[in-house]
């Protein structure tokens, strides 16, 4: 899902078919307005990586099918500051959901060019945590973005790698159980 990054709290509901039925103003200043892209406009288009996929779906299906409320912690952050954010998503009637991001709290920091939209080296990746927000250093070895930082001596370049979105073990499991427990 794309970081809504101008706002600290999001909610939107999906129809059935996964499209998205009726957006909050701050997802609709963060994302643009649905009404101007035909046809109705899938949530998956706005999650991507194929792990990150897969737990979407199945805690839409578990809130559908069990008809029961899936909440889970993530991270939202900003270049500036560690989001700690709780997702939440409500059945709803007809196969709707309801799905709010709401910000716990948060920590500011010094700015983390990382993550920041600034220029990318297309030859270089990294792969960053869509849950928690660390970034791989290779052999799953999963730090914060400032370590990543400085482990990969990224300071000193004129851009950053290209980050591609997984999720890490520690979050694949953390979330499975969590949906699977209620
Ligand atoms: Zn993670």
């Amino acid at each position: 899902m794309n970081e809504p990054y101008d706002s600290e709290n999001f909610c939107y509901r999906i129809d059935a078919r996964d499209c998205v039925a009726s957006v909050d103003t701050e997802w609709l200043n963060f994302n643009g307005h649905p009404s101007r892209q035909r046809p109705p406009i899938s949530i998956w288009d706005y999650i991507s990586g194929y792990e990150v996929r897969h737990l979407f779906k199945m805690m839409f299906d578990t809130a559908r099918q069990k008809k029961r409320e899936v909440s889970v912690p993530f991270r939202c952050d900003t270049p500036t500051a560690r989001r700690f954010m709780q997702l939440r998503i409500e059945p709803l009637d007809d196969g709707c959901l309801s799905i709010t991001g709401e910000l716990v709290h948060e920590e500011v920091r010094n700015r983390v060019d990382l993550i920041a939209e600034v220029e990318r080296d297309p030859e270089r990746f990294l792969e960053i945590c869509s849950w928690c927000k660390r970034v791989d250093l290779g052999g799953d070895n999963w730090v914060e973005v400032e370590d990543a930082v400085r482990e990969l001596n990224l300071l000193s370049d004129t851009s950053m790698p290209t980050l591609t979105h997984g999720i890490c073990f520690d979050c694949m499991e953390r979330v499975e159980d969590d949906v699977a427990n209620g």
